[in-house]
């Protein structure tokens, strides 16, 4: 573990945990919880991590959140705990509270009716196979294929897309290993800002996440909890402290319960 942001006091921090009434732990899935696998449907959490995360749900005393660019269903089938945390899918549209309530932020209709045409293009371009499809939009995954075919996949949602996206109200976002179409101001600061609304003001709170897509988690959390980068490598990241899966990982749920 290492602190990154000099500004950050990590013994205070460890100090709030122990100290603190009602903590808030918020966590990405892909990359941070689980590593990753070309088969995103064989990506379970690290085998280290499930027993310490079970403790973890056994606890009333912490609310943890999952919060992922996947589907709550998706979710669901690859987390196989014994207790479901609350999940919030497609970056917050979708939310699934641990009383197994299931709700979902509705689109206007002309948001709707591009993510039509986009499921249409992503058939007539035989993209079907490489996309992830959820409420919020399509994901294009290329982890595991041959650099060529990255690039082309890339090169055809880009050339599509990139001038049509913002007067149709979606964003496209590059993360590793693919390039995601959503709807328009879908990602991470929002669940994350959301969540700290609904805490007290002495709640202690942490978001953990893996790629570049949780800096805008990190951002929101500045300030009023840890930024946690979890990666095999430290880059250039808002985060406060960098861990390395899944050994480190470990040590710090272990720390936080
Ligand atoms: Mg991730």
């Amino acid at each position: 573990m290492e602190v990154v942001n000099t500004q950050f006091d990590l013994q205070a921090f460890y100090q709030q945990l122990a100290s603190a009434e009602s903590l808030l732990l918020m966590l990405d899935y892909d990359g941070t919880l689980a590593p990753f696998t070309t088969e995103r449907d064989k990506a379970v959490p690290y085998p280290l991590i499930v027993g310490t995360l079970e403790g973890l749900l056994a606890s009333d005393r912490t609310r943890v959140v999952i919060i992922s660019g996947r589907t709550v269903d998706d979710l669901k089938k690859v987390l196989s705990l014994e207790n479901t945390p609350e999940l919030w899918g497609c970056h917050g549209l979708e939310r699934y509270s641990r009383e197994g309530q299931y709700s979902i932020i509705e689109l206007s209709d002309d948001v709707r009716e591009k993510l039509s045409v986009l499921y249409n293009w992503t058939a007539e371009n035989q993209l079907v196979n490489f996309c992830e499809f959820k409420p919020s939009g399509g994901a294009f995954h290329w982890r595991g294929l041959p650099k060529d075919e990255e690039e082309l996949i890339h090169q055809k949602v880009v050339d599509r897309w990139r001038n049509e996206a913002d007067a149709a109200h979606l964003d496209l976002i590059e993360f590793d290993g693919g390039i995601e179409i959503r709807v328009a101001g879908t990602n991470k600061s929002s669940p994350v800002a959301q969540l700290m609304s609904e805490s007290s003001d002495q709640i202690v709170a942490a978001y953990l996440g893996d790629d570049r897509t949780d800096e805008d988690a990190f951002e929101a959390i500045k300030g009023r909890g840890a930024a946690v980068l979890v990666n095999e490598n430290l880059r250039d990241t808002r985060a406060d402290i960098w861990i390395r899966p899944p050994d480190e990982l470990d040590d710090f749920l272990r720390r936080w319960i």
